[in-house]
């Protein structure tokens, strides 16, 4: 590779020390220990809130009522988005039913989890979309109990807009709590809720890390750590696009990388002339977060050509993925590690963040190599069955006898000798 870094990364996410796991695994084990009493302090410590845990019907009147008919329909506009989409992915899980040897016949079907956990982020930013990525693709999967579980704002409680859209989506409960006691609430049933059998949704490194632990005694859709973003951009690409968009991603937080790979030194100059202009005119608090990541976790990345590109791409294995260059076909022919792919000017990774229909909650930390984002499918068992007539049975047993008598497993050996003695009483088997 002839790639040149016209701007290095002097931090990566992994070089965050912290003391996250120790502070997880004590709020763990002393909410399992002190069940409801032990998850309302951590919540009257983290989050300074004394409303209702379990919000009733009347809270979620009281907050739809708060939200603006405008930001409703957009909200309604985004839910039929998710759930079109999801619909569409829930098609791709056809149950399958096949001949393996004369008479005996194997299937595959998918069936949901009962109990879905909807983790909505809410400290930093009011993630309204994560209510909408997250409880429409259990509610599309036929989870039967579905929870949304976000922070409550200090002395005010989640914000109204999230509520209005979790209940719009399908949520069964709305769970007014934060961070790891969130989390625990929903994995050990407490507050009367149905134990979740699968956990969802993004948070911050207090919610993955619980996530973490609890993986095992409860499913877990990833391990999401901070948001990141690569932009593909060759000669044809609008520098001016390029920055904001690149920006835009940098407010995430103080660690979400922004890289951008380009075969055009040109316009790399001219977007990292551009890109502090644009951070210096956000609000303070995303001017802060976008200044940091900038500094701190940004690349400038200059390739000899489109092949080099693509390869430095799918070695970085962003979560959000964009090309603003030409032959658009060529590149969703050749990109493979993405969580989800942005093609062309005209889209936009906030189009799918918020509006578009392709699900938000996607792996990061360049876990894109080996799986995709949420979907349809993570809420979804995929299990085999088989029946068999006597005649399908026969060879299967012979062969079953004789590999699991090579193995050492006599008992399973004679599971197989049985039937064949029961079904062919007249014959013998070696
Ligand atoms: P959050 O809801 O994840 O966390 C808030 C909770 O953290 C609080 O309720 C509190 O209980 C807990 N907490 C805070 N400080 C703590 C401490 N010192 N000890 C123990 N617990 C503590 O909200 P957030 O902090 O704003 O983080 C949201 C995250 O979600 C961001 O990292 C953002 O990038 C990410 N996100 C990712 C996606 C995606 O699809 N990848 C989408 C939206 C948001």
């Amino acid at each position: 590779m002839t790639r040149e870094y016209l701007k290095k990364a002097t931090l990566t996410s992994k070089s965050d020390a912290s003391d996250v796991k120790a502070t997880v695994r004590s709020i763990l084990d002393a909410i399992e220990a002190g069940g409801d009493k032990a998850a309302l302090d951590y919540a009257a410590r983290f989050d300074k809130y004394d409303g209702n845990v379990i919000l009733t019907r009347d809270d979620i009147a009281a907050a739809a009522a708060q939200v603006p008919e405008k930001l409703k329909q957009d909200i309604r506009f985004s839910h039929d988005n998710v759930r079109r989409f999801a619909e569409a992915q829930k098609q791709t899980l056809r149950d399958i039913e096949i001949e393996v040897v004369p008479g005996l016949i194997a299937g595959q079907k998918s069936i949901p989890v009962t109990g879905a956990g909807c983790y909505v982020p809410g400290g930093r930013y009011s993630h309204i979309a994560s209510a909408i990525m997250t409880v429409t693709t259990a509610k599309v999967a036929g989870c039967q109990h579905i929870v949304a579980c976000s922070p409550p704002r200090p002395g005010v409680g989640i914000a109204p807009a999230i509520i209005y859209a979790a209940d719009l989506c399908g949520a069964d409960t709305i769970l007014a709590m934060g961070g790891v006691q969130g989390v625990a609430a929903m994995t050990f049933g407490l507050f009367g809720l149905p134990r979740a059998n699968i956990l969802v949704g993004p948070g911050n490194q207090f919610v993955a890390e619980a996530k973490r632990m609890l993986f095992g005694r409860v499913g877990i859709d990833m391990i999401a750590g901070p948001t990141d973003s690569l932009i593909l951009a060759d000669r044809t690409a609008d520098p001016m696009v390029v920055a904001t968009d690149l920006v835009g991603q940098a407010e995430h937080g103080y660690n979400s990388p922004v890289w951008l790979v380009t075969d055009h030194r040109p316009l790399a100059e001219e977007v990292m002339r551009l890109v502090p202009d644009l951070i210096a005119d956000l609000p303070q608090v995303n001017c802060e977060n976008a200044t940091a990541a900038w500094r701190d976790y940004a690349e400038v990345i200059l390739c000899a050509d489109r092949d080099e590109m693509a390869a430095t791409s799918d070695e970085y294995a962003p979560e959000h993925l964009t090309v603003q260059a030409a032959d658009l076909d060529w590149w969703l022919g050749r990109l493979s590690c993405y969580g989800s792919l942005f093609l062309g000017e005209e889209t936009t990774v906030a189009f799918g963040d918020k509006a578009s229909g392709t699900n938000h909650v996607l792996p990061t930390s360049g876990a894109a190599s080996y799986t995709g984002g949420l979907s349809v499918h993570k809420y979804m068992k995929i299990v085999t069955w088989q029946r068999s007539t006597r005649e399908g049975a026969r060879p299967v047993a012979e062969a079953t006898a004789r590999i699991a008598r090579l193995e050492g497993m006599e008992g399973h050996a004679r599971t197989a000798d049985i039937r064949l003695r029961k079904y062919f009483p007249d014959e013998t088997f070696d």
